[in-house]
């Protein structure tokens, strides 16, 4: 069965294994959550590469600004793990569930489940890409104004300090 991811986790996954955010800046730990972790949350076996791969299919939902294209994503993301939507009982109690026809597109379809879920609730620009150019973490904008452009302080605070670097150096 397939639970919607936690956005949190989905998050974490895109950056922890996603090919550009560990390459821009040049991350070489364990990436986090480990297989291990997403195979007791999820109760699927998979391996790195598979993860990998994952995260990466994630990621353009991310960094693309077209709300279109997004929703062309997401889709493409449900059908091709061909998801589809169960009621399963407990004791009288009905519960609304995911079900997937192969086990190894669990930890996929729970994560393009959970991006329908918010996508259908939020204005689609709540999901972005840091804008620090060395940097290609994503993130999910809960802030109350929406105006989120940076994946953490770290980075807004090194662009910061370089656009005031570039500004005095420009000024002679
Ligand atoms: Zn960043």
């Amino acid at each position: 069965m397939v639970e919607a991811m936690p956005l949190e986790t989905l998050i974490e996954l895109v950056n922890g294994w996603g090919t550009d955010p560990r390459r821009e800046d040049g991350r070489s730990d364990q990436p986090y959550p480990s297989a291990a972790e997403i195979e007791e949350r999820f109760g699927v076996r998979v391996g790195d590469r598979v993860l990998a791969g994952i995260a990466d299919r994630l990621h353009p939902v991310f960094t693309t600004s077209g709300s279109t294209e997004r929703a062309r994503l997401v889709t493409g993301l449900l059908s091709e793990t061909g998801v589809r939507p169960e009621l399963h009982a407990d004791g009288d109690l009905l519960h609304a569930g995911w079900l997937v026809q192969e086990e190894r597109d669990t930890v996929l379809a729970a994560a393009a489940v959970a991006l329908r879920d918010y996508l259908a609730q939020h204005d689609s620009r709540r999901l972005g890409a840091c804008a620090d150019r060395r940097c290609a973490d994503v993130y999910v904008d809960t802030s109350p104004g929406g105006r989120r452009r940076f994946c953490s302080v770290t980075c807004q605070n090194r662009t910061r300090v370089a656009a005031f670097r570039n500004r005095r150096s420009a000024a002679g």
